[in-house]
């Protein structure tokens, strides 16, 4: 239920755009957006599901189902939903889950939405409850219930809306409440890409770029981006700068392997961060178990940023293990440092 005032209120606020000062390499980043499912690269079981889902709703002459993305950060959750709205002949509006700070401002949002459109909502999982009971009968019915007035003469009206499309975003699928995954129709995991598509999306960034380079120096910054396209493209742009100031503008497989030494991005991609995760673990705590709030402590980094970008990639090379009592570097994390592993003293894995 939402009182009126608050709809009043927050009629005229504007969505929070995700990143209001976007710097120079978000521009970049959203110019290499794919725009259309014929464009992305990868994720082909993805792309075929909603290449159904479009055309079934196409066909229909209906707005999409509502479809929540979740996996780590910078896969591509964000290009889809803009995608999917390109497919739709729709506009997509920009939005996050902290950004809904009240009802009212969910209320604004939905009530400037046009038949069909999309509203997509980055971090889904971290809507306030309040906002969310708003959401539900939104997302199902297409419908707002207002309160007008206070005490016994209050009354409730119901507010139809167009029949819009939610598309979520998480990277923790886990905190998304039941009944708001529920009334997700659609929901895809997008996972680390192959070496195969790194290379063809550091391949199209170079050609939208106009980047000199050769496929030695392709492969070695697709090679080193772990499966992730934002990464890939922040690691092109570093490497370009260090081919045009250290050598002759062209970015071969020597020039991206000095540049990407120079950023401390080894070669299975792992940077000075996950490193410094891992040691802690090894080196504070005799290989673990350690729980995530010590190991974030130790480093000075945020839990979300282990938990979310960090972690994931750890547990898909092997380098980490979850147990019940905490994190543990597993023997391969070990070899990979070059630090000695010996069985004795090391935990029994779960
Ligand atoms: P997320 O929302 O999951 O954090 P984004 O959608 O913002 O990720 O993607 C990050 C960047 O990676 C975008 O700028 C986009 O250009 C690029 N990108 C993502 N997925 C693909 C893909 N399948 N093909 C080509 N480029 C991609």
């Amino acid at each position: 239920m939402i009182f009126f005032t608050g709809i009043i209120e927050h009629m005229n606020h504007k969505v929070r755009p995700l990143d209001p000062e976007s710097k120079p390499d978000d521009r970049v980043d959203n110019a290499l957006r794919p725009q259309r499912l014929g464009d992305l690269i990868g994720q082909d079981q993805v792309k075929e599901n909603l290449s159904i889902l479009i055309e079934a709703a196409r066909r229909r002459g209906e707005a999409l189902d509502h479809v929540l993305f979740y996996g780590p950060p910078g896969l591509g959750k964000t290009t889809l939903a803009h995608v999917l709205g390109n497919e739709m002949g729709v506009s997509v509006k920009v939005t996050s889950g902290p950004a809904i700070e009240r009802p009212g401002d969910l209320a604004a949002i939905l009530t400037n939405l046009r038949a069909g459109d999309v509203i997509f909502i980055d971090e889904v999982h971290r809507l306030g409850r309040a906002v969310e009971e708003v959401l539900y009968p939104a997302m199902e019915d297409f419908a707002l219930d207002i309160v007008i007035g206070k005490g016994p003469s209050a009354r409730s009206i119901r507010l139809k809306l167009p029949h819009f499309t939610v598309v979520g975003a998480t990277t923790r699928l886990a905190l998304i409440t039941a009944p708001l995954r529920a009334r997700f129709g659609a929901v895809y995991r997008l996972d680390y890409y192959d070496l195969d598509s790194m290379k063809k999306i550091v391949r199209r960034a170079v050609g939208l770029l106009k980047i000199t380079a050769d496929e030695g120096g392709i492969s070695e910054v697709a090679g080193r981006a772990r499966g992730t396209p934002r990464i890939a493209l922040r690691l092109l742009r570093r490497v370009r700068d260090f081919a045009q100031v250290r050598a002759d503008g062209v970015m071969t497989e020597k020039v991206a392997h000095e540049a990407l030494d120079l950023l401390q991005v080894d070669p299975l991609g792992l940077d000075d961060v996950d490193r410094r995760v891992l040691k802690t673990i090894i080196e504070k705590y005799g290989g673990g178990p350690v729980g995530l709030n010590t190991i974030a402590a130790s480093i000075s980094e945020e839990q979300d940023t282990i938990m979310d970008v960090v972690e994931p990639y750890l547990l898909q090379l092997g380098f980490l293990d979850r147990t019940p009592q905490g994190r543990v570097a597993t023997r391969n994390a070990y070899q990979h440092l070059g630090l000695e592993y010996s069985e004795e003293g090391q935990p029994r894995l779960l």
